[in-house]
């Protein structure tokens, strides 16, 4: 019988089953029970997702298979992780139910699996990611190998992200690089955050992450010439050390350099610090630390340091986990090197984070630094009412920050977040000591509830039993605990004050003859435009809504209605005025989701004012239609994370009789005249319209803002590039 020709389904067969072995020899201790654990997972997923596919076409079954070997392979975690992440995606897509899986597998695992379907919602266009984030924390706090084996599943659905329409890849481009990444990063994964980071950028700026990329290999070589050249006189010294060690001359992330060229304003060439020199030692957890040192002096005995840039996270870790000496020397050729020093043990936390730590638990402080910062995830989600959105901010301020170490009056070490202000620590002693603050004393010294704490300051709060939070307390603290009891305080005022706007309004309608139920407070809320009960008797109550205007409204049988023109006028005034941000200029012709864009009340976003070309999506604002962004607009990411399912799809309709308005930054020499010659060039030989120009000199140079007219990014891009052909020219950059 002849097997040259296999069939499709043979093909994809032995596709899944080499995948299944692969994964196998990336789990590594396992007994023959967990083997026979895996496999019966395995083949339970193989049954859920037989039938589906990928939108590449490749079967569903490869996914999950792929999750659990990054699970095991990249994060370093065991078999419970390896078995959750098979069954991640079974109870969402078929009959199975958690209630089987825990009988099966346990009470852990399915805990887990429950976890991870409740909160994968990525793909639904209805829920709210803010909500989803808050579900992913809630399983952090539970089972921290939940949230693993998220970040496994979001990093697969991240590197096969090709298949994808443009536009939810942005979208999840944007939520990873919002959420996703830094929490890794906080939690000590910084692999992972370096790989999501570099994925991010490479969907929302292709061109620049496709140059560095190119000019990265292209120097490869070079590069590792000179790390040869750098070690060889350290090499030998470490020999006669007597120790295992190993030599790493990585670059740096894409990201990362890309991020620096934007910050400096300098092209690729000029980065000096392109790659950080490793060396990680291997030696017994006792000689770690001054094994490190001995390296350090080796170095700058070769070396000259530069003192200001020497870290040690040696004797103490950064708060995520994080071990390891960094010093910067001057290097051949004056070239800035930094070199890092670590053992084994250190290196596999920096690259694995929480995975690596329960291998070597105890082994250093890390472990109570992780577990302190998993009470204050916990202690976080203490208020569930809270607005999701508000929760991910203030989880975002308040968790990923760095932090800061203060002393109360009897010595008391209290930990917040960098940032915070003298009243976030009052709330952070105790509520009431918060609600009660009539001022603060830092050192001995009184200063502003508004003070930002530092470190080692000692703290003293004094209280007033009249004192009483306010709605400017809100913008004062940045503590999540501290906002979300003053949101709370003042609700509960505001829902006293507003008793008697009740009563008023009660009255009111009796007179009218309207009854007083939920079907009309509900028509009030919109006549009135306010979200709430509580806001509608505040605002009576405080004679910021004018019972009188109740006259407007028809009453028939007991029920308010509004009158049919008022609702026609409403809706007449918004789109009209709205779309005129353009000004005299012709609209811009657009499609959103493959339709007309006329048929909505859009315009350009502000921010990042896009022009014909450019990349974009369009946003649904709740009070201003619909905003077109640039896909690398700086306020898309927020929105896209916390808000994607407002995103719709944009796409220009090419024009020839549109113009729009780009700003361009300029920075040059400064010389007499500058202005002049540049709107010379602008006027003259490039004939293109100015809007506004600002030039600001300092010390022989300038730096200016001009706004131009244009049709589209062809013409945009001819501008900049003449532009950066003149001589009294440095850079041109377009603002973002
Ligand atoms: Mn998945």
């Amino acid at each position: 019988m002849s097997t040259t020709l296999m069939t499709k389904p043979e093909e994809e067969k032995k596709l899944i089953q080499q995948a299944y072995r692969r994964l196998l020899r990336s789990v590594k201790t396992k007994t023959d029970e967990d083997r026979k654990r895996i496999r019966m997972a395995y083949e339970m997923a193989v049954e859920a997702h037989k039938k589906q596919r990928r939108k590449s076409g490749e079967p569903y079954i490869l996914h999950p298979i792929e999750v659990a070997r990054i699970c095991a392979m990249e994060m370093g975690l065991g078999k419970t992780a390896v078995i959750s992440a098979l069954l991640h995606d079974v109870v969402e897509d078929t009959d199975v139910t958690i209630e089987e899986i825990r009988e099966l597998f346990g009470e852990r695992i399915g805990m887990i699996v429950e976890a991870l379907t409740k909160f994968d919602g990525l793909y639904d266009v209805a829920s709210p990611q803010a909500e989803t984030f808050k579900k992913i924390l809630v399983t952090l706090a539970t089972d921290v190998r939940a949230v693993m084996v998220k970040m496994a599943d979001r990093l697969h659905n991240m590197r096969t992200l090709g298949s994808m329409p443009s536009h939810k890849q942005i979208k999840i481009a944007s939520e990873t690089a919002y959420i996703y990444a830094p929490l890794a990063h906080r939690l000590g994964l910084y692999k992972l955050k370096t790989e999501f980071d570099d994925l991010c950028m490479r969907i929302t700026e292709p061109e620049r992450y496709q140059e560095v990329e190119q000019k990265l290999k292209d120097s490869e070589s070079q590069r590792s010439r000179y790390v040869t050249e750098f070690m060889k006189p350290i090499r030998k010294s470490i020999g006669e050390m007597n120790i295992k060690f190993r030599i790493s001359g990585r670059a740096k992330s894409i990201f990362s350099i890309s991020n620096k060229m934007k910050k400096k304003q300098v092209e690729f060439e000029q980065i000096y610090d392109l790659f950080a020199i490793r060396i990680i030692i291997d030696v017994p957890l006792p000689t770690e630390k001054s094994a490190c040192w001995q390296i350090y002096s080796i170095i700058t005995d070769n070396y000259k340091p530069i003192p200001e840039r020497l870290k040690d996270w040696v004797s103490t870790p950064k708060a995520n986990g994080y071990e390891s000496l960094h010093t910067t020397v001057v290097g051949p050729r004056g070239r800035f090197v930094e070199v890092q020093v670590r053992s084994e043990r250190m290196d596999e936390i920096a690259e694995r984070g929480l995975a690596a730590h329960w291998k070597y638990k105890g082994a250093s402080s890390s472990e109570s630094v992780l577990d302190r910062w998993l009470n204050h995830v916990r202690e976080m989600l203490e208020s569930p009412e809270e607005d999701a959105v508000d929760f991910l901010n203030d989880f975002r301020t308040n968790l990923f920050a760095d932090e800061v170490y203060v002393f109360t009056p009897k010595g008391d070490m209290r930990i917040l977040p960098q940032g915070s202000t003298a009243l976030d620590f009052a709330f952070d002693i105790h509520t009431e000591i918060g609600y009660h603050c009539m001022g603060i004393r830092a050192n001995e010294r009184q200063v502003p509830i508004s003070y930002k704490i530092q470190h080692g300051d000692r703290l003293e709060v004094m209280t007033s039993k009249n004192q009483k939070p306010n709605e400017s307390w809100l913008q004062i603290v940045v503590t999540g605990k501290a906002k979300s009891r003053i949101r709370q305080a003042l609700k509960e005022e505001k829902k006293q004050q507003g008793e008697i706007g009740k009563e008023y309004l009660m009255r009111k309608m009796k007179n009218l003859k309207a009854d007083f139920n939920s079907d009309n407070i509900d028509l009030l809320l919109k006549f009135y435009e306010v979200k709430s009960n509580i806001d509608l008797y505040y605002g009576i109550a405080m004679e910021q809504l004018q019972l009188g205007r109740l006259k407007e409204l028809n009453v028939e049988h007991g029920k308010f209605s509004i009158p049919q023109e008022e609702k026609v006028v409403n809706r007449q005034i918004r789109p009209a005025s709205k779309s005129q941000s353009q000004q005299g200029e012709a609209q811009p012709h657009l499609t959103i989701n493959g339709e007309d864009a006329k048929q909505f009340a859009h315009s350009l976003a502000t921010c990042c004012k896009p022009v014909q070309g450019d990349k974009i999506f369009a946003y649904t604002t709740i009070t201003d239609g619909v905003k077109i962004h640039r896909n690398n607009c700086p306020n898309a990411k927020n929105l896209l994370s916390k808000y994607g399912y407002r995103v719709m799809k944009a796409e220009w309709v090419t024009s020839f009789n549109t113009s729009f308005v780009a700003d361009l930054e300029l920075t040059g020499i400064d010389d007499i005249g500058v202005v002049q010659r540049l709107t010379n060039v602008l006027t003259n030989v490039l004939r293109v319209n100015m809007r506004s120009i600002s030039m600001d000199g300092n010390e022989g140079y300038f730096k200016g803002k001009i706004s131009v007219v244009v049709n589209n990014t062809d013409q945009l891009n001819f501008i900049i590039k003449n532009l950066r052909e003149q001589e009294f020219i440095a850079s041109v950059t377009r603002i973002e």
